[in-house]
């Protein structure tokens, strides 16, 4: 029986776990994948957009070679952080269901291979597993990618990125400048008004020159092998290509979520019901944290303006269990 079950170690799980390690709480975190898996699968040169000091965590200096810090550098940073406190984390397990247990406010918590019983759970399993669909034919063609990994297999290729935020800014221009032939299909009448400011211009540019042709108030209409058609004010239109980067975004997993006993908001937000103060959900003693909270809101919530969960989740396991921090 724990105090504490943490169910995800991407950053915020591993924030949860360093403030409940700080606190004396005895706790467990279950990460279905690598550790910080979500980042581990973001693109190979990705940057984040963050400075380094602003994704600290615990105090613990992150130390870039430039103000903002790779991916390379982040997984050092989680993997250094993890081993200094010797956080304990299982890896390869994912958690697949949660029931209340017995007169107690207990859960049960069964993963792939265990069932653990605790007195609190969190819930930070972030918003990149489930990638939001096309839901045209042909998405299903192993051509179409939903993540982006790195540039060296569309060298050559006509590629197809379809969206407008941060991540299909970023894959046209690198698509583009490492020799791919790129469209965008854009279904609003300009860029994410949004998209990060040193990203924004370099792709209007490329856009207004012609070496990267976008189409906007265009959205996919099918998928073929050699060409997609493309539906835009014109009508129906086909193009020839060889791969489609969806960067349409992600959301949280609600089959998983659902599977752990948790009530969604029924509005667009579509977010896991929680006290936005205390993070405590509907279930006593079960937590949100992290991006997960913001549901399909998920430009939203960042590492950077989340990093407080951990301390907020503890204090209040800390006053139920009757102890204030050390
Ligand atoms: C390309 C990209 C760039 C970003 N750049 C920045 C940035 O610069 N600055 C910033 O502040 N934010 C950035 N973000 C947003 C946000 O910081 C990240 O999404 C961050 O990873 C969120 O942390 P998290 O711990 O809440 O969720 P995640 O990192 O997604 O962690 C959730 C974890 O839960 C695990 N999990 C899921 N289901 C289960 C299960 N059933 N059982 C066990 N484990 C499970 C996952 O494997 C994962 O490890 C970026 C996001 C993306 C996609």
């Amino acid at each position: 029986m724990y105090d504490l079950v943490i169910i995800g170690g991407g950053p915020t799980g591993l924030n949860v776990a360093l403030a409940a390690e700080k606190a004396g709480i005895e706790y467990l975190v279950l990460e279905k994948g690598v550790l910080v898996n979500s980042i581990y699968h973001f693109p190979v040169n990705m940057t984040f957009f963050s400075t380094s000091q602003k994704l600290e965590i615990g105090e613990t200096p992150f130390i870039s070679h430039t103000d903002k810090p790779t991916r390379k550098e982040a997984l050092e940073y989680y993997r250094r952080l993890q081993q200094a406190y010797e956080l304990k984390v299982k890896l390869y397990e994912p958690v697949t269901r949660m029931e209340r247990v017995g007169e107690e406010e207990a859960y049960e918590i069964t993963t792939s291979k265990a069932v653990y019983q605790a007195a609190h759970v969190v819930v930070a399993t972030g918003f990149y597993d489930t990638p939001r669909m096309l839901n045209v034919p042909g998405e299903d063609l192993p051509k179409v990618k939903h993540y982006y990994d790195d540039v060296h297999p569309y060298v050559g290729q006509r590629v197809l990125v379809v969206g407008a935020a941060n991540s299909a800014c970023d894959v046209a221009l690198e698509t583009y400048q490492k020799g791919a032939t790129v469209t965008m299909a854009i279904r609003q009448h300009e860029l994410y008004p949004k998209v990060k400011y040193w990203i924004k211009p370099n792709v209007e540019n490329r856009i207004t020159e012609g070496s990267i042709k976008a189409h906007f108030n265009t959205e996919v209409k099918a998928i073929y092998p050699d060409r997609v058609d493309l539906e835009g004010p014109d009508g129906v239109f086909t193009i020839p290509n060889d791969f489609v980067l969806a960067m349409t975004g992600y959301e949280p997993n609600y089959a998983l979520l659902a599977a752990l006993g948790l009530p969604i908001s029924e509005d667009a937000a579509a977010m896991p019901l929680h006290n936005e103060e205390t993070l405590e959900t509907p279930l006593p003693g079960v937590y949100l944290a992290g991006v997960v909270c913001a549901g399909r809101r998920t430009s939203k919530l960042f590492i950077e303006n989340t990093r407080d969960h951990g301390d907020i989740i503890i204090q209040q396991i800390l006053a139920r269990k009757g102890t204030s921090a050390k």
